[in-house]
């Protein structure tokens, strides 16, 4: 007789990319990146339970956004690990989403990541650290860190890893209607630059040390997104709500990630709810979210 199993749920963080480095395209067509990822206070859950196939609903503001097949990343990541372990992907996954789809926030990496580690557990397969992280590579380059969360220096595609130190900082999040998909941007990025030699991706250890310090005053000159000009040559409606929160008060604004979310860094919480207030109330975004970081990456919350 099978063991009955309870559900498990894992709570994923959302990123934010403080410095986006983007090197030339490579053969691969992918580019090389120097990406200083920092987790925020923005989670999704996701609940495995036990079925009798593979199943995914979702619920949340964006739930209409987000594809209900074997494209979803928390599904690849359940049958990935199935396939590894020898068994069938018997798992319904649920996604309760608050992180803006394809908002630059890296939403669907961190389901990828969730679901991986709650499938482990309802599953007992105990995966060695080292090989869930190999997993996630595979789902995507953003995956091993929505597993990791903290801060953190991702290099290759961004997938290789290097832990940073990060005190804690506030941040708010405007999302703005509709997505921005991730190889367009890139695409764009490729067109704004040809012709002229992009220099190899760096993160400047002077941005490093602003982040170990807590003081955000010292991160915000150094905040820069290297994607931010082709996200804006796509979306140019971003200027104004860039415009909008520097205006408010925000010390620094940037584009995150690949967009069309922009991300604001704050003095603190309080100065977070002004900025947030003034946002929304000037027409330029859909909603927004206040968050803090570091937040830790993905994590069970139950068994
Ligand atoms: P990144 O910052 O990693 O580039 P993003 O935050 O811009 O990603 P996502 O929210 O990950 O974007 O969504 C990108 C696309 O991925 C969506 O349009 C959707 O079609 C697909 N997708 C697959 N799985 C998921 C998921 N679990 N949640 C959201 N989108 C998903």
């Amino acid at each position: 007789m099978s063991v009955p199993r309870t559900p498990v749920t894992v709570r994923v963080p959302a990123k934010v990319n403080v410095r986006l480095a983007v090197g030339a395209a490579r053969p691969d067509g992918f580019h090389d990146l120097a990406n200083v990822f920092l987790a925020v206070s923005l989670f999704d859950e996701v609940t495995a339970s036990p079925a009798d196939g593979l199943t995914v609903t979702c619920a949340g503001p964006d739930a209409d956004q987000v594809p209900l097949d074997r494209t979803n990343l928390a599904a690849r990541a359940a049958e990935i690990l199935a396939r590894r372990a020898g068994i069938e992907p018997a798992v319904h996954l649920h996604i309760a989403k608050r992180i803006p789809v394809a908002g630059g926030m890296a939403g669907g990496s961190a389901d990828g990541a969730a679901a991986l580690l709650a499938c482990d557990a309802l599953w007992g397969l105990d995966t060695p650290r080292a090989e869930l992280l190999d997993i996630c590579a595979v789902l995507g380059s953003d995956v091993p860190f929505s597993l990791v969360g903290g801060a953190a220096l991702g290099t290759g595609r961004g997938e290789l890893l290097t832990p940073v130190e990060a005190g804690a900082f506030h941040w708010v999040f405007a999302v703005a209607d509709g997505g921005l998909s991730t190889p367009a941007v890139f695409r764009e990025f490729d067109r704004l630059t040809a012709g002229t030699p992009v220099p190899p991706p760096v993160a400047p250890p002077a941005l490093l040390t602003a982040l170990a310090s807590g003081d955000p005053q010292a991160l915000a000159p150094l905040l820069a997104n290297d994607l931010q000009a082709a996200a804006l040559s796509l979306r140019p409606q971003l200027a104004a709500t860039l415009a909008a929160g520097t205006e408010a008060g925000a010390l620094a604004a940037l584009v995150s990630g690949s967009g069309p979310t922009t991300a604001f860094l704050v003095r603190d919480q309080e100065a977070a709810g002004k900025v947030a207030a003034a946002l929304e109330a000037s027409g330029t975004c859909r909603t927004t979210r206040t968050a803090s970081s570091p937040a830790p990456g993905a994590t069970v919350r139950q068994r």
